[in-house]
């Protein structure tokens, strides 16, 4: 390859429970409202619309045991606690029952939003870049390999703040399961090896504030735990 004319950025890339190796992130994609019962709370009719996405560069990334910091420019951010499917295979228009087979492994991760900006982008029919795609805002467990824990389609989504439970859901709510998703993703984008997706969020939502202590865990994939500073 020829020569950079600045330095490279940095590869992020999140720790693998039980191994040295590192897995490589490409591109963060979200889906949105992929719980009946928080799309409810958001004031939306939960049928089965199709799936939608929005994205978050890679060095949104807080690895594990790295701070929250609490961003700029807003006064209402929400925790948002979801599996991660990190995709070690890619391509386009993957068949829904091919699409596991990509999973290289999944992990747990907040999606953190500051809910006031993205309530004025969806007020003004603007990008939600600014409310989504912050620093910072993709707090990230281990990844664990498919090869050790399997496909799960059910377990406990479970958030708690200072030690009182917010988020109390099952992966099995999930309108659009993972495989569904992996197949309507890769219609819109071609998928790459390091691609993680996000598969959404159920019901609980809420604000975070400095000094709280995040503590999640999926049952079947893993935890995570955040100081918000
Ligand atoms: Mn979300």
């Amino acid at each position: 390859m020829s020569e950079l004319v600045i330095q490279r950025p940095e590869q992020v890339a999140v720790p693998v429970r039980g191994q040295v190796g590192r897995f490589p992130v490409r591109r963060i994609y979200c889906v949105g409202r992929n719980y009946a019962d928080h799309a409810i709370e958001m004031g939306h009719d939960p049928s089965r619309e199709p799936p939608f996405f929005f994205l978050k560069p890679a060095d949104c990334i807080r690895l594990p045991g790295q701070e929250f910091h609490y961003p700029s420019m807003s006064s209402d951010v929400h925790f948002e606690y979801e599996q991660v499917a990190a995709l070690g295979c890619g391509g386009r228009d993957i068949a829904a029952g091919d699409a596991l087979s990509c999973v290289w492994g999944y992990a747990t991760a907040l999606d953190m939003t500051r809910r006031d900006l993205q309530a004025e982008a969806k007020a003004l029919r603007r990008p939600w870049d600014t409310g989504k795609a912050f620093d910072g805002s993709v707090p990230i467990s281990d990844i664990v390999p498919v090869a050790e824990i399997g496909h799960p389609s059910a377990g406990r989504v479970h958030l708690r703040v200072n030690g009182e439970t917010r988020q109390d859901g099952d992966l099995n709510q999930m309108i659009w399961k993972t495989a569904d998703i992996i197949a309507y993703l890769s219609s819109l984008f071609e998928l790459f090896p390091g691609d993680l997706i996000l598969t959404g969020t159920p019901a609980g939502v809420g604000p975070v504030n400095k000094g709280d202590h995040l503590e999640g865990s999926i049952e079947g994939i893993g935890d995570l735990s955040v100081k918000v500073v």
